[in-house]
């Protein structure tokens, strides 16, 4: 009956009913000295004496042998054959519940009877089957001395109560677990609905900021409809008024009309210097009161800018007349793009204009090169420069950089952003970079077609 590998413990032979006390008290012995744990010596000794009685029942003569596998996983083993042959069926149904107390359980019919094989493996905390300590428990079960059923069946009851202690326990805790879950479950809910409250409550107010920003907008657009409606209208009205004034101080000044003394002529030349200043605002804020109605469509068209750059270098050479500054327009690195030609011709007029009016000495610098898709237009000079801070502020209209004064001419403040529009009807952007007492470089970025 040993199996391979393993070690006879013990050897015991069931003769009478009252010998199923004696296998179960062994059982529990030879558990507790393999070191299989308190509960697990219960099982096995449950175990044990269910097969004994169920053994015996078929038949006297049952032999019961505990072997110890000391190799691999330390397992305990449990043969109890019965010489009755043919017997394993039936044994088998009787004994299902059994087969829980333990690992494994096989039921056969062999030559020498029927055989019933359990089997238990040992905890790591086990101590080691050496051969010494094999011989131990050998040693310590022969001089065990069975006690009287009435002492097992005490044995049995204390068991019975520790199981049904356990069982106490294990109820008790069960209870205290379901009722942190449920407490905790109501956390949950409490904190799911609090959120979902607060989300509520969040978007309801997202809702409403952008109720307010939809009408601030529409506010917002009615405002600049009526500004440039009104900056349109007054300089128109102003327009015929100041051209009359213009023409008026020419007629004065001029020669086949009566002679002026030098005093009158000083102040007709007055009059006339600020009338013309006059008409270069309005016409300025007329520009720009057009460019933000809307009401500019550029005339698309193949430009070709060896002709744009040969027109600015005419037109704003005698702009720039004083030696100390050198007026470059390069020859264009990009042969030309598609666009407004009138259009870009007057942004870059006016960033030249500009860089001509503040820039003392140096130089001022038309260029243009490929970017990608795009084409960059640069106008760079050494002159004033603009403090980094007030670099955005120079595109808002009527705004002059505090203390800058043109070298030459006079401005309105509404160059620049009347170029940025511009550039914007184009599709492009228009970006400064500049350096206080360095100069500034000016950026048109248009797309190439
Ligand atoms: P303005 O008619 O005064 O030139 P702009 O809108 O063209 O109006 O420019 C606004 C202000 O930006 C100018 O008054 C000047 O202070 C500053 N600015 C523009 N271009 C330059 C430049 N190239 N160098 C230094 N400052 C400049």
């Amino acid at each position: 009956m040993t199996a391979s590998g393993a070690q006879s413990l013990m050897r015991i032979r069931l003769r009478a009913e009252q010998d199923v006390f004696v296998v179960r008290q062994l059982g529990r012995e030879v558990a507790r000295a393999v070191g299989l744990e308190q509960q697990d010596q219960t099982r096995l000794a449950t175990a044990l004496s269910e097969v004994g009685r169920v053994m015996l029942a078929a038949g006297p003569d049952t032999e019961v042998e505990f072997t110890a596998e000391p190799n691999g996983v330390p397992t305990l083993r449990v043969a109890v054959g019965n010489p009755q042959p043919g017997g394993a069926a039936e044994i088998g149904a009787q004994l299902v519940q059994v087969g829980r107390l333990v690992d494994t359980m096989e039921v056969s019919d062999g030559e020498t009877g029927t055989v019933v094989r359990m089997a238990r493996r040992l905890p790591a905390s086990a101590p080691r089957l050496t051969p010494d300590r094999m011989d131990e428990i050998r040693a310590g079960l022969a001089q065990h001395v069975p006690g009287t059923p009435l002492d097992e069946l005490s044995v049995q009851n204390q068991q019975l109560i520790a199981a049904l202690d356990e069982v106490r326990a294990q109820r008790d805790d069960l209870a205290r677990l379901n009722a942190e879950l449920e407490e905790t479950n109501r956390g949950v809910m409490a904190l799911y609905h609090q959120l979902s409250d607060e989300l509520e409550e969040t978007n309801r107010g997202v809702v409403a900021l952008y109720a307010e920003l939809d009408e601030r907008s529409v506010q917002l657009r009615a405002a600049s409809e009526a500004k440039s409606r009104f900056l349109a209208n007054v300089s128109h009205e102003l327009r015929a008024p100041v051209t009359a004034v213009i023409g008026l101080t020419r007629l004065l000044l001029d020669p086949a009309s009566d002679p002026l003394t030098a005093e009158q002529r000083r102040q007709v030349d007055l009059i006339g210097g600020s009338a013309g200043d006059l008409l270069t605002l309005v016409n300025d804020l007329l520009d720009l009161a057009k460019a933000e109605a809307g009401r500019i469509e550029p005339q698309w068209s193949e430009v070709d800018l060896r002709v744009v750059f040969g027109q600015l270098r005419g037109t704003l050479r005698p702009l720039a007349t004083r030696p100390e500054v050198d007026f470059v327009v390069e020859e264009p690195a990009v042969p030309g793009l598609r666009s407004d030609e009138v259009l870009l011709a007057r942004v870059l007029r006016n960033l030249l204009t500009n860089a001509i009016k503040f820039t003392a000495e140096g130089s001022v610098t038309l260029a243009v090169r490929a970017v990608g898709d795009d084409v960059e237009f640069t106008v760079a000079d050494t002159g004033t420069g603009i403090p980094p801070e007030l670099h955005e502020r120079i595109f808002e209209e009527f705004y002059q950089v505090p203390g800058s004064r043109a070298i030459t001419g006079k401005g309105t403040g509404l160059g620049l952003p009347y170029a940025r529009r511009l550039v914007g009807i184009l599709g492009g952007g228009l970006r400064v970079d500049s350096v206080p007492g360095e100069g500034s470089t000016f950026t048109v970025r248009l797309p190439k077609s």
